[in-house]
């Protein structure tokens, strides 16, 4: 199934130590790509701060990252739809006064949302729809910020991975408040990559991927023709760690 992914991440030959001293914290990191994700990078010993709304998912990843002898992760327990700046200033305080540093922050919690015309797209729906895939990763962004300009070390540059999609870089008919969310997201990326030197920004599309969000949209795919979110892992892992990439749109999967 790697075959799929992009050479850059298939060819990837990490060391298991690849993230040693590292801080990344990962939104939605109880469930699909969030979750590989943070076990992707505590198993190449990165400290993952688990940060979702459902606590037993996240205490579920929090056993299988030490079952698989990672660090320690850190759970924050936090609903991306009714959060407020303080909340995010209240993590970030958290974050630096526990940890001490950020590496890396991925983006990857989101809704899908109501799919059908925008003519018939519930009001409420887009609301929601825009706080957890937009406000929530501008909030989180800000408050995130100075301790990520901060974390420069020998490992270089600290890094931000926004998550996108397919239909955030072209629209598509029926994808309503999703599509618009992406395109929000891939804004986003481009202008705070051009105001930051200090720290590494970047959008990612992960391509279809075997997970809840996946099997919602398309109910009659059989999951099995797709990656698994642990093979897409190895994208973020790349990014979080490779030096000189800023400012890019990358496709995780070959078309
Ligand atoms: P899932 O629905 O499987 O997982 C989404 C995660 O986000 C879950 O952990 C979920 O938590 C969390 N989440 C949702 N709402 C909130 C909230 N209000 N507060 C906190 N956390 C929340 O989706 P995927 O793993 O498939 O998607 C991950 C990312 O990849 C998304 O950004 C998606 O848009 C993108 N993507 C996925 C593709 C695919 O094929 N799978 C294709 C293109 C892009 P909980 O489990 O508690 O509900």
């Amino acid at each position: 199934m790697l075959v799929r992914l992009d050479s850059r991440f298939a060819d990837f030959r990490p060391a298991p130590n690849l993230l040693e001293g590292r801080v990344i914290l990962v939104t939605g990191a109880g469930d699909g790509i969030g979750r590989a994700i943070a076990r992707t990078c505590a198993a190449h010993a990165a400290i993952v701060v688990l940060l979702g709304r459902t606590v037993e998912k996240l205490e579920r990843v929090y056993d299988t990252i030490r079952s698989e002898g990672g660090p320690e992760p850190a759970i924050y327990p936090m609903d991306l739809s009714g959060a407020m700046p303080p909340d995010y200033e209240a993590l970030a305080a958290r974050v630096e006064g526990e940890l001490g540093r950020l590496d890396g922050l991925v983006h990857n919690a989101a809704l899908l949302g109501d799919l059908g015309p925008i003519e018939h797209y519930s009001p409420e729906g887009w609301q929601e729809l825009v706080q957890v895939n937009v406000n929530a990763p501008f909030l989180l962004t800000r408050a995130l910020l100075p301790l990520l300009r901060r974390t420069a070390s020998g490992h270089g540059r600290a890094s931000i991975v926004f998550t996108s999609s397919g239909v955030g870089r072209r629209g598509r008919a029926y994808w309503g408040g999703y599509s618009v969310s992406k395109f929000a997201i891939e804004g986003l990326t481009q202008v705070l990559a051009d105001e930051l030197d200090s720290v590494r920004v970047n959008s990612l599309n992960p391509g279809p991927v075997r997970t809840r969000m996946r099997a919602k949209a398309f109910p009659a795919e059989d999951p099995e023709t797709l990656i698994t979110p642990e093979e897409a892992a190895r994208a973020w892992l790349w990014l979080l760690d490779t030096s000189d990439v800023h400012g890019q749109a990358l496709d995780a999967q070959v078309p």
